[in-house]
């Protein structure tokens, strides 16, 4: 016997005996008699799911062995847990770092970052969500829209040459300190400054470091079409996977335009072009009354720039015009009464109200344009967060049903009974499996939880989750396909979703008995061009 094997064996029969006998089983933990929904989009079948440690070890319909822990899932269903590839989970992570609104749901891997937003640079952020005790495990994008912001300020002009090699090597820092791709704002100042060829210069840089380019597109209403031309582009032109993220049509006007959009998705995918999408379900969007019912010169240079515009009355009043039109024809849903007030900083009581509410309150006209001039006043105040009525559902649900539609909350981490958030926070991946699935058919169960585990998996490259088998990482969610449900509504947000009773995260159960448990098993995960300092 060789002297390594003996000393093997004499570390093994110390280790043995070291250790408490639920250490010597097969299996931390055991799911039994589930329907096995594995994440690829195949057909449940009955089966049994083993861990050990972080680590699924085994999933079949004869995992026998003994487990420190067993659950009995018995007219359950159990599937990987949810990838949230859209969050704004920045948005109240540190004050609630259980992130339970997403847990609850079954989802265990939040992306953040989308929409052109992230910190810059990335590696001192990651570092602090690193140093925080959280539940989901967490993944970043680098944000455009920061970095132009960073190097060019809000200001509406191309790059200089210089300013696109500073943005270039900042993309890289990005992904180098850990990011999954280039994340784009177009829609937002200062993303809506930019040209599109910068855009492609800076994805490229993504894209060779193995990133993908996720956009918020410039337009999601009367150019919707374009703006789908534009990302396809920016994906064929900068050589990486280009993702339409939360993919809607905004505006009465123009609802019907995603069997276009939708056409040019698979033609540019028959050419070889990766475009994908991602979805939430609601037919309502969120972001600020500024950026949502202004137009973007207005919004130029900052906060400052923009009280003083305010100042001058034939600027004031262009603004009033144009805003009025964009409350009639986009995201004002062609009446005050479709927006509505998710929080303000400076007055928390107007949360909830309305846009007439707020245009009442303040003696204006009861017409567009005095709506126009209540948003005028709240970004004087200094600005609210609102909520938008003005998707359609025909859109919506066509939207959902194509192959490559994933799901994507575009959510936050809300503090619970503060402000009236967008219910999309609480109930995103709920609502696809209960509303969309259960009660209206839309899709199927398995093809919901491919689009909600397997495919966001599969587009930002974590290789090692979102599908149930031997080997990957333990993210599992377990839930009852006849009871899941979002409650969250428009009127009452702060409400949980109901129906999913176990959430494991890397091996540890998370979520159990309607409570998130102390285990906070949640990771920072590192893109394709992770450098560790
Ligand atoms: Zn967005």
């Amino acid at each position: 016997m060789s002297r390594r094997l003996l000393l093997a064996l004499a570390t093994f029969a110390t280790a043995a005996a070291a250790l408490p006998s639920a250490q010597a089983l097969p299996y931390d933990l055991l799911i039994r008699n589930a329907r096995i929904v594995d994440g690829t989009g195949s057909p449940w079948y009955r089966g049994h799911v083993a861990v050990r440690g972080d680590t699924i070890v085994a999933v079949g319909p004869m995992v026998d062995g003994a487990a420190a822990r067993v659950i009995d899932a018995t007219g359950l269903v159990v599937s990987p847990g949810f990838i949230d590839l859209h969050t704004h989970a920045r948005r109240g992570l540190f004050e609630v770092p259980t992130a339970e609104n997403y847990v609850r749901q079954g989802v265990t891997t939040i992306f953040e970052g989308p929409d052109g937003g992230s910190p810059v640079p990335l590696a001192p952020f990651l570092a602090k969500v690193a140093a925080t005790r959280i539940t989901p495990n967490f993944a970043m994008f680098v944000g455009h829209g920061s970095i132009r912001s960073e190097v060019v300020g809000q200001i509406d002009r191309p790059a200089t040459r210089d300013e696109i090699q500073k943005m270039q090597a900042l993309v890289e820092q990005g992904m180098r300190d850990g990011a999954f791709g280039l994340s784009s704002g177009l829609f937002y100042v200062p993303g809506a400054f930019a040209p599109t060829e910068e855009v492609i210069e800076l994805a490229a840089v993504a894209g060779r470091m193995g990133g993908i380019y996720i956009s918020h597109m410039r337009d999601e209403a009367s150019k919707v079409v374009d703006s789908v031309r534009e990302t396809i582009r920016i994906g064929e032109e900068g050589g990486l996977p280009a993702q339409i993220t939360h993919h809607k049509i905004i505006g009465k006007a123009y609802w019907g335009r995603s069997a276009d959009t939708l056409r040019l998705v698979d033609e540019a995918r028959a050419r070889g072009v990766d475009a994908t999408i991602d979805q939430y379900p609601y037919t309502a969007s969120s972001t600020s009354v500024q950026a949502a019912l202004w137009p973007k010169w207005a919004q130029e240079g900052g906060r400052d720039a923009i009280v003083a515009r305010l100042k001058d009355p034939a600027t004031r009043a262009t603004i009033s015009a144009e805003s009025a039109v964009i409350i009639r024809d986009e995201r004002g849903g062609g009446d005050a009464r479709n927006v509505q007030i998710a929080s303000c900083d400076w007055d928390a009581s107007l949360a909830g109200k309305t846009l007439a509410d707020v245009r009442d309150m303040r003696g204006l006209p009861a017409t567009l344009d005095g709506a126009a001039d209540a948003a005028i006043w709240i970004v004087e105040q200094g600005g609210c967060s609102g909520i938008f009525h003005a998707i359609g559902e025909e859109d919506l649900v066509r939207i959902l049903r194509h192959p490559a539609t994933m799901v994507g909350s575009d959510g936050e981490v809300p503090i619970f009974g503060q402000a009236s958030p967008h219910p999309r926070s609480y109930g995103t991946f709920a609502r696809v499996l209960g509303f969309y699935v259960r009660e209206k058919g839309v899709i199927t169960l398995e093809e919901a939880v491919r689009k909600m585990a397997a495919f966001p998996a599969q587009r930002t490259g974590l290789t090692d989750r979102g599908v149930l088998r031997p080997g990957m990482k333990a993210d599992i969610a377990v839930f009852d396909p006849a009871t899941v449900k979002d409650m969250a509504t428009f009127e009452q947000p702060h409400q949980y979703a109901v129906g999913v009773s176990y959430v494991v995260i890397n091996g540890d159960v998370a979520f159990e008995r309607g409570a998130v448990t102390a285990a906070r098993p949640g990771r920072v995960l590192y893109g394709p061009g992770y450098t560790k300092k």
